[in-house]
């Protein structure tokens, strides 16, 4: 990432809402080019989402952005992220929490994740191979949890995973459709869920493993 490249960035993200300075902090440290393959290299810091292996999609990073801004990771928070990629969004997690699990249901990407993030040095990061939408019981409860792909409802066992006080982002829609983004916190007595009135587009969270 050149200098250019990531004043740019940031100028971007500011633009379109990513204000928080650690977020930002954390961004530029974060270089996108890492997280796509040669083909897409040239294309890595431009506003978009861009094709992955397996598949999948690398998310825009306004997005990646205002989802992190909005799930507000303090520094001794243990986080779970479902729907690894190739491991962008948690390599930006890692600099603002203590500890980042990250589920991924294709073992291809869970892979290709785990080569990154150890190739950079990212040692508070573990990614999973696995199904996601079962959380990850035996590192729960979490202070934080974020959902990468949407879900019809916030999953049920991503829910009792949340510390009290804790909190989740998701992107809650019909698959395939507009999705708005929904933050869950979870109180003494039950859950608070406020829409951010935020419009997001992510692929379905599909239950089950890929081995490809
Ligand atoms: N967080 C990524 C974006 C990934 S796109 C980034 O930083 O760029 C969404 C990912 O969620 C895909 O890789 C998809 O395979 C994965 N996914 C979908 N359903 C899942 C599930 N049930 N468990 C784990 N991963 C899932």
């Amino acid at each position: 990432m050149t200098p250019e490249d990531t004043m740019r960035m940031l100028v971007t993200l500011r633009s379109r809402g990513v204000t928080e300075p650690r977020v930002l902090t954390a961004m530029e440290r974060t270089d996108r080019g890492d997280y796509v393959s040669d083909t897409f290299k040239a294309r890595a810091y431009e506003d978009v989402p861009l094709p992955i292996a397996s598949g999948q999609t690398i998310s825009q990073p306004s997005v990646v952005g205002r989802m992190t801004q909005a799930l507000n990771v303090q520094p001794r928070d243990k986080v779970l992220e479902v729907g690894t990629g190739t491991g962008y969004q948690a390599a930006i997690l890692s600099h603002l929490g203590r500890r980042i699990y990250t589920v991924e249901r294709h073992r291809a990407l869970a892979r290709i994740a785990t080569e990154t993030h150890v190739r950079l040095g990212l040692t508070n990061i573990t990614v999973i191979s696995g199904d996601g939408s079962h959380g990850l019981p035996e590192q729960a409860p979490f202070d934080r949890i974020l959902v990468t792909a949407a879900a019809e409802d916030p999953p049920g066992p991503l829910l009792a995973q949340l510390r009290e006080g804790g909190s989740m982002v998701v992107p809650v829609g019909v698959s395939d459709h507009m999705q708005q983004l929904v933050i869950v916190t979870r109180t003494a007595s039950g859950y608070d869920y406020e829409d951010l009135n935020m419009p997001v587009r992510f692929v379905p969270l599909v239950e089950g493993v890929e081995h490809g």
